[in-house]
């Protein structure tokens, strides 16, 4: 007995917001005739369509809110540009346990080693597994913090950093801290600690840090939480902006050969 006419399918399948297999309806139906699908088989081609769009609606509207300052992707990182890192510990940081069992991340090496390109790529695919990211830049986040204390409004500014599965603290060192700021990342890292993953991406050992945050006991408390539970990627050699200068002939080689900190 069909209850409702066919006519009626494309109003019930807005009505259900099943539009991707609204949309699609048709073609999907000529695909299960010609594999000759079984009805269960139909149905199952024609719930993958809709999940398999939902699910890369989520991505584009989760990518948009991480507010990632560039494109970047694992596919379009070349490992052997860049020896000093092993591609399988890098594969094994993207199956993101690590984000599920709120660890720290911290990728560290010189200027223009790729440590933002991973640490977006790695963003990237906390994302494709479900997790809500926030990237930020240390001096703007330390803005942040700062801005809302003298505002009154540091609960506030706390707890929405709080809220990502996944914060990016990218440019770690760059530019060192007053000691009032690295007060304040102090409480947003206690405050994340085991319930959030933390990545940082730093030009700086973590033996510099004191210096970096100009008060030796907060680092101290601060590193104290973060390798707690920690994951740490160091990169070696030369820049791969440079490098691409140096192959056109921009600037000189090195006398020093790019995998010379590989093989360490
Ligand atoms: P860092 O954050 O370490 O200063 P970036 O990640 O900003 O360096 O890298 C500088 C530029 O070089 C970026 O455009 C980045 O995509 C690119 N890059 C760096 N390393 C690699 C690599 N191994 N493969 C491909 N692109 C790279
Ligand atoms: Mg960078």
């Amino acid at each position: 007995m069909v209850s409702a006419g066919v006519d009626a399918l494309p109003d019930m399948l807005t009505r259900l917001k099943l539009t991707a297999m609204r949309d699609r309806l048709d073609g999907l139906l000529d695909e299960a005739a010609r594999c000759d699908l079984s009805l269960r088989e139909t149905l199952a081609l024609l719930c993958g369509a809709e999940v398999a769009h939902r699910d890369e609606r989520r991505i584009q509207m989760d990518t948009a809110i991480a507010k990632f300052p560039h494109q970047r992707t694992l596919e379009a990182f070349d490992f052997a540009a860049q020896p000093s890192l092993d591609p399988k510990q890098v594969r094994d940081l993207a199956a993101c346990r690590w984000v599920a069992n709120g660890d720290a991340l911290l990728i560290q090496g010189p200027p223009g080693v790729g440590k933002s390109h991973l640490a977006i790529a790695l963003g990237r695919e906390a994302i494709r597994h479900g997790y809500s990211v926030l990237f930020t830049s240390a001096t703007a986040l330390v803005t942040t913090l700062v801005k809302g204390h003298s505002e009154g409004k540091l609960e506030q500014r706390l707890s929405q950093l709080s809220k990502p599965r996944l914060l990016i603290l990218d440019e770690f060192g760059y530019l060192p801290f007053e000691p009032a700021a690295a007060h304040l990342l102090f409480q947003l890292i206690s405050r994340r600690y085991e319930r959030g993953s933390i990545l940082i991406t730093s030009n700086r050992v973590v033996s510099d840090w004191g210096t970096v945050l100009g008060d030796h006991v907060v680092a101290t408390a601060i590193l104290d939480r973060l390798l707690h539970h920690s994951h740490v990627l160091t990169i070696r050699g030369d820049s791969y902006r440079l490098r691409e200068k140096r192959r056109s002939g921009l600037i000189k080689a090195t006398p020093v050969p790019a995998q010379a900190g590989a093989s360490e």
